[in-house]
């Protein structure tokens, strides 16, 4: 906190609390808009790109991709993306019968199938987390972007015209608007009074990079077991990273597990269809539950990322909700400064709630569905969701529309999305 001015108040248009993915893209949108903007957070951008302190990767649509492009913000990121090609879901089997149709139930996604429609894009880019912060920080310090890091904030206060917020070293800031990013423990979300609804799913997600002996040729794979997904996520460099879902006693079991014994499990797990498979770095462990806010919106603040909602990464949602809402936010408030209107306004806010909500709510109960139906034993739901998959894997247009959902163009898209500048 070197260098603050206990009592100092800061001025500007828009306060965004939290500089974690979807805050520093918010950041970059709103400078190129034109809007001032402070950003906010407790973790340096340095400690943010240690690879001790994410060891996730982050299956990014390409629309959203398209956003950072749009904001000059990829250039740092683009050398680590690796393009998805396809991905092959498989019911309960090992990872590698998905490669052989004839050993079991699987579901097929292929780019080629969708390439006229979306000018050769992929099915999404898999990027670490670490090297995306990395990007975006690079991108934000070129920019007049004000950063504040180290600093927290402690308390906001809603006053006719603008917000106060108060931090933890003492100074305070004056904001036409308050932009929670601050995560599923959102000081600003509670501060405005904004409740959440949401269970636990008694599961965490073990991740752990690997290196691989065989190319894995872009494709991600999806293996549903009764304890929840193990997916293996294409990176660059012949690696790939593993979201491995298990109930929190294994979890546990896995994580102190020593690197050996750790390493065996995971090839058993594995199958030989990649070749030998050597774990790199540290395993991580994330606690995973469904939390959504009641409201995205409150007098003079408003919420994005995970701070409006945390969902299962079963489908590799989360991050993407995110930066929809900082795409079409950054749409909502600059076109209202464009037109002379109050930023922070109510009628303001409400535009960028109604084409958030839904979309919102519509994603976590589809993912919270996925979930139960793809972590369940029985043989009735085995059998209807084997069925199902067959099915969809039959029907080339149903394969497609899932294929746009999930790529991110579906929909009523703010420019960012569709590669433009705001
Ligand atoms: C195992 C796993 C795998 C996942 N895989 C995918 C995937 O493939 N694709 C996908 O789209 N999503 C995925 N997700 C979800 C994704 O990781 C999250 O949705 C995303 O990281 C949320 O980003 P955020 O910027 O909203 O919040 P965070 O990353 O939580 O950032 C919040 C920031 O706010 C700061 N902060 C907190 N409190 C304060 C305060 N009081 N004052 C100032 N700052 C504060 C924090 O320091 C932090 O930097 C996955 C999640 C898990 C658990």
């Amino acid at each position: 906190m070197s260098g603050a001015n206990p009592g100092e108040e800061i001025g500007c248009d828009v306060a965004i609390v939290g500089a974690g993915m979807a805050g520093a893209t918010l950041a970059l949108a709103l400078c190129q808009g034109g809007l001032e903007c402070v950003l906010i957070d407790p973790l340096p951008f340095e400690t943010q790109v240690a690879e001790t302190f994410d060891g996730r990767a982050s299956a990014v649509s390409f629309s959203c991709f398209r956003q950072w492009r749009a904001l000059e913000a990829a250039g740092g990121v683009e050398p680590h993306a690796q393009r998805i090609e396809q991905i092959l879901v498989t019911d309960g089997r090992s990872p590698g019968a998905a490669a052989a149709p004839a050993q079991g139930v699987w579901l097929r996604f292929d780019s080629a199938e969708i390439a006229d429609r979306v000018e050769g894009e992929p099915l999404g880019y898999l990027v670490e987390n670490r090297r995306i912060r990395a990007g975006l920080a690079q991108a934000v310090t070129a920019t007049p972007v004000k950063v504040l890091a180290p600093a927290k904030v402690t308390a906001l206060e809603a006053e006719p015209g603008s917000v106060r917020l108060q931090l933890d070293d003492g100074r305070t800031i004056r904001a036409a608007l308050a932009v929670g990013a601050d995560g599923r423990n959102s000081k600003v979300r509670t501060a405005s009074g904004i409740e959440v609804t949401g269970w636990d799913y008694g599961h965490v997600g073990v991740v752990a990079t690997v290196g691989l002996e065989r190319d894995h040729q872009g494709v991600a794979y999806e293996h549903f077991l009764p304890s929840g997904p193990f997916a293996i996520l294409p990176l660059t460099e012949q690696r790939a990273s593993l979201v491995w879902t298990e109930s929190r006693a294994r979890g546990t079991a896995l994580m102190t597990a020593r690197p050996e014994i750790f390493e065996a499990c995971l090839r058993r797990r594995f199958g030989p269809f990649l070749g030998e498979v050597s774990v790199l770095g540290q395993r991580f462990a994330y606690p995973l539950s469904l939390q959504l806010a009641r409201r995205i919106t409150a007098p003079r603040a408003v919420l994005v990322g995970d701070s409006a909602h945390a969902v299962h990464p079963i489908a590799g949602q989360g991050l993407n909700m995110g930066l929809k809402d900082v795409a079409a936010l950054a749409e909502v408030l600059i076109e209202a400064m464009r037109l002379g209107e109050d930023i922070g306004s109510a009628a303001v806010l409400e535009r960028y709630a109604r084409w958030r909500s839904l979309d919102n709510v519509g994603v976590a109960l589809a993912t919270d569905l996925f979930n139960r139906l793809f972590s369940n034993d029985h043989p009735v739901v085995r059998a209807a969701r084997g069925a199902g998959m067959a099915l969809v894997n039959q029907i080339g247009p149903a394969r497609r529309m899932f294929m746009a959902e999930a790529g991110g163009a579906a929909g009523d898209l703010p420019r960012l999305l569709r590669g433009e500048p705001v």
